[in-house]
């Protein structure tokens, strides 16, 4: 559509969308979330969920296109994150579950992690391997099912795509003449909107974190990711998650279906570049190799661990794992290899006045542990129930954020 000129309050602006939104120019918002990723849009949904939320004007802003999905793709996407059962309960409450399960997701029930260079393995695992551990979950997916559940709070949520934010105003601490309280947001579009409660959901380069002055500790690891889709040598029942330590990092094989799992192999930047130029052939058998090869044993490691495992098996006479062996790869998804640096990130404080951190823009973590989502999701829930019992008071909804820095 061909872009139209909207008039209003002497503003004029141009609007791209197909929805003019001019109407919503300087219009005053009790909460805007800045970022429509996983945690964004999660929040979009839960404070639309609220009903002591009702009537109460909330905005999600994202600079992206809408994620919709209409049918699922054959093909698996490369990037998936793995789901811990009180996610699953989030993602639940907000009615976005369902349509995980109805797209797809892959459970699983053990975990197992060991070391390239000895025998030391540890295991998870619930104890009668029926209750699932975790998911893996594509993220469009997870974005997909949110959005969708957004649409049906419309009338609780509005949401902005394609509307990337360029500028924070803060309000003045002190009273000065003329000075508007709220945080004002400016538009790439020209638009400017005002909220009393501003939420960055804005990833892990948060503009809002920037230009809040939110002092944040942050560093790059010296590995970058490598992500891909496994085809498994043959079909198994695949419901265990695998990672192995290697002196360069670790590698990890999460289960997809009952023939493809997910890669992420974490490693040295010059070793992720040379892993994206080989052919598929050395690339599949440099996955076998690191899964099953023990070239890097270590007699001196293997020794130090098994003194330290005879002496945890006193204390703990169960301690000691049964060790299984990975299923073998034997080839990847279509264009399907990406790499992404690694870094840490910490905001030394999630909330100024009237704004709050949620997800990567207040913590980003090695994925190692496959938790950065999940955290993220915990914010939600935490901030939920904070601004819920704000409103059910009649308070502010800026009054009771400090707790939110005490429930983690
Ligand atoms: C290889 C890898 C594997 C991982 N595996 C796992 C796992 O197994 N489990 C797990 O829990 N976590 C995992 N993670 C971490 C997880 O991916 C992140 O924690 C999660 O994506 C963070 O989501 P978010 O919504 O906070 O941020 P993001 O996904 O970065 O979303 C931020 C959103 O804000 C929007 N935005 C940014 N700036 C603006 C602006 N100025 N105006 C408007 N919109 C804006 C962006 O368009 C984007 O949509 C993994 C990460 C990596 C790299």
């Amino acid at each position: 559509a061909s872009p139209k000129h909207c008039q209003r309050s002497q503003t004029r602006i141009i609007c791209r969308g197909l929805t003019c939104t001019a109407e919503h120019e300087n219009e005053l918002y009790d909460v805007i979330i800045s970022g429509g990723g996983m945690v964004g849009t999660a929040m979009a949904c839960s404070l639309g969920l609220d009903p002591n939320l009702e009537g109460k004007k909330i905005l999600l802003l994202e600079a992206g296109n809408k994620k919709v999905m209409d049918k699922v793709p054959d093909a698996y996407s490369t990037r998936v994150s793995s789901i811990s059962p009180g996610s699953a309960t989030l993602l639940s409450g907000v009615g976005a579950w369902d349509h995980i399960m109805n797209m797809r997701c892959k459970p699983y029930q053990k975990m197992q992690v060991w070391d390239a260079c000895s025998d030391a393995l540890i295991t998870f695992d619930k104890e009668n391997l029926q209750d699932e551990m975790a998911y893996i979950v594509e993220n469009n997916i997870i974005v997909a099912a949110l959005t969708k559940q957004l649409e049906n709070l419309s009338d609780q949520v509005r949401v902005q795509y394609k509307s990337k934010v360029v500028k924070y105003t803060w309000p003045k601490s002190h009273q000065v003449a003329d000075a508007i309280p709220w945080v004002q947001v400016t538009l790439a579009n020209g638009q400017t909107l005002q909220t009393k409660l501003l939420i960055g959901a804005d990833g892990p380069n948060s503009m809002v974190r920037r230009e809040a002055g939110i002092p944040t500790v942050k560093w790059n690891y010296d590995q970058s990711a490598v992500v891909a889709v496994l085809h498994l040598s043959e079909p198994t029942e695949n419901n265990v998650a695998w990672q192995r330590f290697l002196p360069t990092g670790p590698i990890a094989m999460l289960p997809l279906s009952d023939t493809e799992s997910s890669l992420v192999w974490s490693t040295s930047h010059r070793h992720a570049e040379e892993l994206l130029q080989l052919d598929e052939e050395s690339f599949v058998d440099s996955i076998n190799t690191a899964f099953w090869s023990n070239e890097n044993h270590s007699e001196l490691v293997e020794t130090a661990g098994s003194l330290f495992r005879t002496a945890l098996s006193v204390l703990m006479p169960s301690a000691g794992s049964a060790r299984q062996l990975p299923p073998s790869v034997a080839g990847i998804g279509p264009k399907s290899r990406i790499m992404f640096p690694l870094g840490m990130g910490h905001a030394s404080e999630y909330i100024r006045h009237r704004v709050a951190l949620i997800g990567d823009a207040a913590h980003r973590v090695h994925p190692l542990a496959g938790q950065g989502a999940n955290l993220g999701f915990g914010d939600v829930a935490c901030l939920t129930q904070l601004l819920s019992q704000a409103a059910f008071n009649g308070k502010d909804l800026e009054i009771l954020l400090c707790e939110y820095l005490y429930l983690f």
